[in-house]
């Protein structure tokens, strides 16, 4: 193959490679807000505001560390913007900043 050949084949697959990165992270940018109501959420114990987790229920949540525990201070956590951000446990939606689940793991 003749070496513009090759190099024409390189850009378009970086172009293609680029062209589903911003698909995905868009998608991401405009995916649902987990709520309450999702099976995940009710599974993991999920909410939207991490000072009204019931603590008696998860205890992870109770322990010394438990204050700065949300989203936010979640080693999966990616941002999105101020309020939103993706977490791979919920592909495809959005949780909030100031949300919290029994996954949570230290940044
Ligand atoms: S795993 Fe982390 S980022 Fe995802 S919902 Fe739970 S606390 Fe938030």
């Amino acid at each position: 193959m003749p070496q513009s050949a090759n190099r024409r084949q390189f850009l378009k697959s970086a172009a293609v490679a680029s062209s589903a990165l911003l698909i995905a992270r868009f998608s991401h940018a405009q995916g649902p807000v987990v709520t309450a109501d999702d099976p995940t959420a009710v599974a993991l114990g999920y909410v939207a505001d991490h000072t009204q987790v019931d603590t008696a229920k998860w205890a992870k949540k109770a322990g010394p560390d438990g204050a700065g525990q949300q989203c936010t201070s979640c080693a999966i956590y990616q941002v999105i913007d101020d309020e939103y951000g993706a977490c791979p446990i919920f592909a495809g939606k959005r949780v909030h900043a100031a949300g919290w689940c029994n996954s949570w793991v230290q940044k």
